[in-house]
């Protein structure tokens, strides 16, 4: 089955719809993925209509994604809006204004040439980074689309090719601030391109979108406090300087966790406090140190 699944993420799906679902694996040795199926134990409150991997017919794993392949490679329009729509379909994305932000980034310009842009899986862009599912990517843009206001600021950290930041800026617009944190600069120096050919290319230019090399566990204090926070690594513990530096009434979303990680969302409350809730299970690659990470975790 999968050698090594690094960096997809998944939904529990609730008992009634323990089947098999296909998910795209991807090797050590950043070859395309293969297509494998994967068996789901479940328990979980989160609704049948927001899961983003159903499968209600229990197909299995080959058969539908066939019926997958055909559907994005017979779209000759507008494969990434075809994407968007799937993701609508299965219930996944439920919000407007994800939609069209999602429609707006064309995901094609942010993975490497020849890898499958439309498809719902994670990808390899190196140094044992991945850029996230699509249907994460609609996760979190949900879970802070309230936080995500025109002239809010928003930290995207473990920012990788810059898709998560590019389409926070888009939603935050000019008056309002989108920063990456990633601690690879030659993934800052390739999210950099990836925006400039991009809609949100304007927004680099004018300085409310920038990307910066950095230890993301550290935030970005120049622009705090934060109305969201994204972190795109999964961190044995939420770190400290990201709750410092998010804003009364701000919002991080942070996977925590080694093998098992489960997406928090965190809320400060007017007074400073917070308030922790679980959303999901996921897989995420780790938020670690650069060297961890160059030499495999
Ligand atoms: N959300 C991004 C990337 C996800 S992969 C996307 O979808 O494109 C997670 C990213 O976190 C990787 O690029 C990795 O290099 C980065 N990362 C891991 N630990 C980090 C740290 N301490 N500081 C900054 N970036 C980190």
């Amino acid at each position: 089955m999968c050698s090594s699944v690094v960096a997809y993420s998944f939904r529990h799906i609730p008992p009634l719809m323990l089947g098999s679902v296909p998910l795209l694996c991807l090797n050590r040795h950043n070859t395309l993925p293969s297509p494998c199926t994967v068996l789901f134990n479940t328990s979980s409150s989160t609704s049948l209509s927001s899961c983003g991997l159903l499968n209600p017919f229990n197909f299995t794993g080959n058969y539908l994604f066939r019926r997958m392949e055909r559907f994005w490679s017979g779209s000759s329009v507008n494969k990434n809006k075809g994407m968007v729509e799937h993701l609508q379909r299965y219930g996944v994305i439920q919000s407007k204004k994800v939609a069209e932000v999602m429609e707006t980034v064309d995901r094609a310009l942010f993975v490497p040439d020849g890898s499958p842009a439309y498809e719902d899986s994670p990808i390899q862009i190196g140094f044992n980074a991945t850029i996230s599912a699509p249907h994460m990517h609609a996760t979190c843009l949900q879970l802070l689309e309230k936080n995500l206001q025109p002239g809010m600021h928003a930290l995207d950290v473990g920012s990788g090719t810059g898709y998560l930041t590019a389409c926070f800026a888009l939603m935050v617009g000019p008056q309002g601030r989108a920063i990456g944190v990633e601690h690879i600069p030659e993934l800052v120096a390739m999210s950099l391109k990836n925006v400039g050919k991009s809609a949100a290319a304007p927004l680099l230019k004018d300085g409310s979108l920038a990307l910066h090399v950095g230890d993301g566990r550290e935030g970005w204090p120049e622009f705090a406090p934060y109305d969201a926070i994204h972190v795109g690594a999964a961190a044995p513990e939420i770190p400290k300087p990201l709750i410092e530096q998010l804003k009364p009434g701000g919002r991080l979303v942070i996977p925590v966790g080694n093998i098992f990680q489960e997406l928090k969302v965190v809320d400060k409350n007017a007074d400073g406090s917070v308030t922790v809730r679980t959303e999901t299970s996921v897989r995420y690659v780790p938020l670690t140190s650069r060297e961890a990470q160059l030499r495999g975790y």
